[in-house]
């Protein structure tokens, strides 16, 4: 899904959105919850990760994943909880292995039934978008993620996040996502099979927002099950006209902050390239 395009966005892309941030406060009320992390998750994640990948490869493994994380960080993503993520997270696990060579380059991938593995410079981005204003040893809250595809995405989250839901519309994709994931054994990840339009009333509210898939507005229901306070990050589809003559930006990403019940505070940013966000399941 998730493909930024190359060069341009890359330095529009990485802009100290949210620098002087307005968000302060609400960062502070949420660093204000967040004890000392790593969490016990991530930590327990980080192990098993190591043990994943030990044996056949796994040294070169390592040190791909440390590389891509240094790339990104000379790309402009600064939240070094982020990055050790990006470095922890065994990436080739999530793609068929005849991909697995290409698994640390800063590519989308297809999976299958038409999607792709995002971008780690775009998953990298919009995690460090919901993050901002926190420091490397608070972590997210509540975290929705709409589009678990693979599952790599997810896995990035539970070791930045206390918990992490996500949603996958295409069964075998869902089924896939668990049985990628399963050797990480991740303890604050819940995946479900549904429609992720109608988010996850249950589990809601929401401290965060993450959509992985672009669609021509936000759906309502996920603006309801974001938390005041919250932030919620999603690329969606610009009118033609508002590119310009010549543009061809046609999806940015936006980032939501819910300031209280009523008032959504909207900032488009960069322009980016996501597989559709679709109405129910298959
Ligand atoms: N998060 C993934 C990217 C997956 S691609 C990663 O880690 O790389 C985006 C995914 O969004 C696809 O699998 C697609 O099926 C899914 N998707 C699209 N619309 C959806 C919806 N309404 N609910 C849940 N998933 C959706």
């Amino acid at each position: 899904m998730v493909e930024r395009k190359p060069a341009p966005a890359r330095t529009a892309g990485m802009p100290a959105v949210g620098g002087a941030r307005g968000a302060a406060m609400a960062a502070k009320s949420r660093a204000a919850k967040a004890p000392a992390a790593p969490t016990p998750a991530a930590s327990a994640v980080q192990a098993r990760a190591s043990a994943a990948t030990a044996g056949g490869g796994g040294m070169a493994s390592e040190r791909a994943r440390g590389a891509l994380a240094a790339r990104l960080r000379a790309a402009g993503i600064r939240d070094d909880r982020v990055l050790d993520a990006i470095a922890t997270i065994p990436r080739h696990l999530f793609v068929e292995p005849g991909l697995s060579s290409q698994a640390y380059e800063d590519a989308a991938l297809p999976i299958g039934h038409q999607q792709t593995i995002s971008k780690p410079s775009v998953v990298a981005r919009m995690i460090e978008l919901l993050r901002d204003g926190l420091g490397a040893d608070e972590p997210l809250e509540r975290v929705l993620e709409i589009g678990t595809g693979c599952g790599y995405q997810a896995a990035v989250l539970s070791l930045v996040a206390r918990e992490v839901f996500s949603i996958e519309r295409i069964r075998p994709l869902h089924e896939q996502a668990k049985a990628n994931l399963r050797p990480l054994r991740v303890p604050n990840l819940r995946l479900h099979y549904g429609d992720g339009m109608l988010g996850l009333p249950q589990a809601a509210p929401f401290s965060s927002i993450i959509l992985a898939a672009a669609g021509m507005e936000v759906p309502q229901a996920l603006l309801e099950q974001l938390a005041i306070g919250g932030r919620l990050i999603a690329p969606v589809a610009v009118p033609p006209s508002a590119g310009g003559p010549g543009q061809t930006v046609t999806q940015q990403l936006l980032l939501i902050e819910r300031r209280n019940r009523h008032r959504f505070h909207r900032t488009a940013l960069e322009a980016v390239f996501f597989v559709p966000l679709k109405s129910g399941t298959i």
